[in-house]
């Protein structure tokens, strides 16, 4: 298989071989240097195409466009890049399940096991707010871990108050058993 030119020199047509595709030669009947280009059915070139260029450009002076690397992007171009759009949201997201977190956890400690829990809440909540205040982000959401921490301190109160009064009384009938 062969590629067909013409000579833009002396429009003689030329017949190369496919693989000198990409390359120059140099025209028989004029001597002029003749660009040979891709065939039409394959315009991707070929992967030895590249081993030409380096050539070429040895032949002249280095080409500033092959030397010099790409200018890199800094990442403190601009302050709202991807990258953190997508970490504030994260961010922002775990706020809002600890804060969520804090106040359901405030509220059943009321109920139940709220020795545990409630500092749980106190815990939860109180991370929630650091966060807000260290990064900045969320505070729609500080009221409510306010909320569940205010809850959680109340609930730990009143069940420290309430086993106080539970061992008071135990101890007392111990007491007045004796
Ligand atoms: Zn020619």
């Amino acid at each position: 298989m062969s590629i067909e030119l013409r000579c833009p020199a002396c429009e003689k047509l030329l017949r190369v071989p496919t693989d000198a595709a990409g390359k120059r030669a140099k025209c028989p009947a004029c001597q002029a240097t003749v660009q040979i280009p891709y065939p039409a059915e394959e315009r991707e070139p070929p992967l030895d195409a590249p081993a030409d260029i380096p050539s070429a450009a040895s032949s002249g002076a280095a080409t500033p466009a092959a030397s010099a690397p790409p200018y890199p992007a800094g990442p403190q171009g601009d302050d709202r890049s991807p990258a953190e759009v997508a970490a504030r949201n994260l961010l922002e997201k775990e706020i809002s399940s600890q804060a969520t977190t804090s106040l359901v956890v405030g509220i059943i400690s009321f109920f139940c096991f709220g020795i545990i829990l409630a500092p749980f809440a106190i815990y939860r909540g109180h991370k929630a707010l650091r966060l807000i205040a260290e990064h900045g982000v969320g505070q729609r959401y500080s009221g409510t871990a306010n909320a569940g921490k205010v809850i959680g301190i109340v609930s730990l109160c009143l069940n420290v108050g309430v086993v106080l009064l539970w061992m008071l009384l135990v101890c007392g009938g111990v007491l007045a058993e004796m």
